[in-house]
């Protein structure tokens, strides 16, 4: 969510004439786009800020928009004084009120809504990856979890508006589509006039009619929120990915219940079983938190086998810390850091081990990749493959660059893959 947010303000500021740099020290507005789902992420904004203040020209403006703004709300500005504005994530439209009045201080933290997505000016080119809102929000409340402060309820758009913003962005040079929500497949619009409701299943069908469009993802699902008519669309509609996050975050569930989330871990697995039915080689990728109050030895072993049974890939697993705003952050039981620690070390080392397996398993197979940019040394193009997986290959010495292309994988790592484009 937070690379569409940065888009959209991008094209804001675009549309005012400006052009993105990144030297501080040489821009005339300096915004950091942010994100509080941990302690570590609101720590870093501040030490950011401390940094670039020293080095940013006089009057050059500066702000934070984003969780952390609405985390801290005035309490910001006590914090960095020379901020000039303060948005929280519904409300960074209101940037176009700072840039017409550059001397007055701007805080604004109201939930406005969906108000946002209609306020700002549509990007002119779109990326190969296009990231549409479809829901903002969330009515889950994990007891760890600060977004339902931060990002307040769900709400749904128009499907209208979204597939006005896909057939925009299909015209405009995407390739994909990455719908996105806090609760993606909660999202439901019951249409007032028709009386019909729509789905994602729905938005996703619409989509895959668009011809440019080759490739459909969404994030982050809540398990229990897989309906039938959504895992059915794996079967049937090849453009969607063969990829999902759909976070577990602990395989006890003891600790399911403590986190305030659906604690019933086989109907977790019956619910992979039923995507693997409906396309054998799906993916699934997982979000972790070990250390959660009250977590036992035996709780976080539980959490090391359903890592290996569902064999996730791409995911990742932090260290709980207690958040603001949360039940969690008072609970007793909390683990001491040197636990946490371990158990993170563990965890990650066999996640790393399954990303291991499975990108030697690709070896020798062609998957069509979606081009993403040069490496670092302009020697090499990156791709991803349908799982997401980076892909490296020789840049060609003539041509142009393929946007989609067939991959041979030649090499694997734990990290990414190698390859060879196939004619
Ligand atoms: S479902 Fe996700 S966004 Fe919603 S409260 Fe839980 S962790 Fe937070």
């Amino acid at each position: 969510m937070n690379v569409y947010d940065g888009q959209r303000l991008a094209a804001l500021m675009e549309s005012r004439g400006m052009t993105a740099t990144t030297d501080p020290a040489d821009a005339d507005v300096i915004l950091l786009n942010t994100c509080a789902v941990r302690a570590k992420a609101t720590d870093k904004v501040y030490s950011a800020l401390g940094r670039i203040r020293r080095v940013k020209k006089p009057d050059a403006l500066m702000g934070i928009v984003g969780c952390v703004a609405r985390e801290s709300g005035a309490d910001a500005f006590r914090r960095v004084r020379d901020l000039n504005f303060v948005l929280g994530p519904q409300s960074y439209h209101k940037l176009i009120d700072i840039l017409d009045n550059p001397d007055a201080k701007l805080l604004n933290i109201d939930m406005g809504g969906l108000e946002k997505f209609d306020a700002l000016p549509p990007m002119t080119r779109s990326p190969l990856v296009a990231y549409i809102p479809i829901q903002e929000g969330c009515n889950h409340c994990c007891t760890y979890c600060i977004v339902p402060y931060t990002r307040g309820r769900e709400l749904s758009r128009d499907p209208i508006d979204i597939i006005n913003d896909v057939t925009h962005a299909a015209q405009t040079g995407a390739v994909e589509i990455c719908f996105l929500g806090q609760n993606v497949n909660g999202y439901k619009f019951a249409d007032p006039k028709s009386g019909q409701t729509y789905r994602l299943s729905d938005l996703i069908q619409e989509t895959a009619k668009i011809d440019v469009i080759k490739r459909i993802r969404f994030t982050s699902s809540y398990p229990t929120e897989m309906t039938d008519d959504l895992i059915d669309m794996f079967r049937t509609e090849p453009k969607l990915l063969p990829f999902l996050n759909m976070p577990i975050q602990s395989g006890s569930p003891d600790v399911l219940t403590r986190m305030n989330r659906p604690n019933d871990v086989n109907q977790y697995i019956d619910i992979v079983n039923k995507l693997r039915d409906a396309r054998p080689n799906i993916q699934i990728s997982s979000d972790f938190i070990v250390g959660f109050p009250g977590e036992t030895d035996d709780d976080f072993e539980q959490t090391m086998m359903i890592a290996r049974k569902i064999g996730y890939i791409n995911s990742y697993c932090f260290k709980y810390s207690p958040r603001p705003h949360t039940v969690a952050a008072t609970m007793s039981g909390q683990i001491p850091e040197q636990i946490k620690a371990v158990r993170l070390a563990r965890l990650d080392g066999l996640l790393n081990e399954i990303q291991r397996e499975f990108n030697d398993a690709c070896r020798d197979q062609v998957m069509e990749c979606l081009y993403e940019g040069p490496d670092k040394t302009g020697m090499h193009l990156v791709y991803r493959t349908p799982f997401m997986q980076q892909t490296i290959v020789a840049r060609p010495t003539d041509g142009p660059i393929a946007h989609l292309a067939r991959i041979r994988i030649t090499d694997a790592n734990k990290a990414s893959l190698r390859g060879e484009i196939v004619e």
